[in-house]
């Protein structure tokens, strides 16, 4: 199994490092990286001398979010196995649309947050929108000091992104301020929230995750899936996925609505100017 924008690196006995590796592209997230990182979840699941997955980034930002410059989306699909039963991708108006959503965006953040294995997410530079989808559903988050996290997509006519987890990393309020605001939310104060686990100094980061999974990795890999599918289970009894569910349908009105208004599925009076001049989401 090769990679084109991913790096699967063994850096310690029992760790897996999953690297996104479109640095030039701020790591934004198209059809085959979402694919590929799937395919390596996979890889480290069936793999039974692993215990614990690293989720990093190469280049100056963690990721830019979803890459909406991608040609052809829809027919990139047609590259990969699909992953979820809903299908459908190429079907016109809301029908395509939501396919693809479910599939590639909320399917595969669920399916990675319920990946058996003890997960850490390694993050640095900007993490937007998009970039959430990928932290949120590890156990763990380390962020190095200049690590900041946003959620745009009010501002381009969408409730949030597909996996809206806020309300469940950061409570209610902040939540709520995080959406209407699309304000940055720095390491320290997404450390404050609870959001993230550890804020360490950007040279240490890599040193400081590696060192945290490997002491995990000492651990019995049965207690340690049982320990995580616990605290999952708490959650999900809180009625953490209905709630997903409930605002994924909201997200996928808010598309329908602004191709009626704006004849594109976001409003572009909202549409940022973001790193490297991608529009994230
Ligand atoms: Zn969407």
């Amino acid at each position: 199994m090769t990679f084109e924008t991913l790096l699967y690196e063994t850096p310690a006995q029992h760790v897996v490092r999953i690297v996104l590796n479109r640095p030039a592209a701020r790591n934004a997230q198209d059809t085959r990286l979402l694919y590929e990182l799937n395919d390596a979840f996979d890889r480290a699941a069936q793999d039974d001398a692993v215990k614990v997955v690293i989720l990093s980034g190469n280049g100056p930002h963690f990721s830019a979010g979803h890459d909406l410059r991608e040609a052809n989306a829809v027919e990139a699909m047609a590259q990969f196995d699909t992953v979820g039963t809903w299908c459908g991708f190429g079907c016109a108006g809301a029908e395509g649309r939501m396919a693809r959503e479910k599939e590639i965006y909320l399917g595969f953040s669920e399916r990675w947050r319920n990946f058996a294995k003890p997960t850490i997410a390694q993050v640095h530079g900007k993490c937007i929108a998009g970039g959430l989808m990928l932290v949120w559903p590890c156990d763990i988050i380390v962020a190095s000091e200049d690590a900041a996290f946003q959620d745009n997509t009010v501002a381009m006519g969408v409730n949030g992104v597909e996996y809206f987890g806020h309300a469940w990393e950061m409570g209610a309020r902040k939540a709520k301020e995080m959406l209407f605001t699309s304000d940055w939310i720095t390491a320290q104060e997404a450390h404050r929230l609870g959001m993230v686990n550890h804020v360490v100094p950007t040279e240490q980061l890599g040193d400081f995750t590696l060192d945290l999974a490997v002491r995990i990795a000492k651990k019995p890999l049965f207690a340690l899936k049982l320990a995580k599918e616990a605290v999952n289970a708490a959650q999900d009894g809180a009625g953490r996925v209905s709630a997903m569910q409930a605002a994924f349908a909201m997200h996928q009105l808010a598309h329908t609505h602004n191709m009626l208004v704006h004849g594109m599925p976001i409003d572009p009076a909202g549409m940022p100017q973001a790193v490297s001049g991608r529009p994230a989401r």
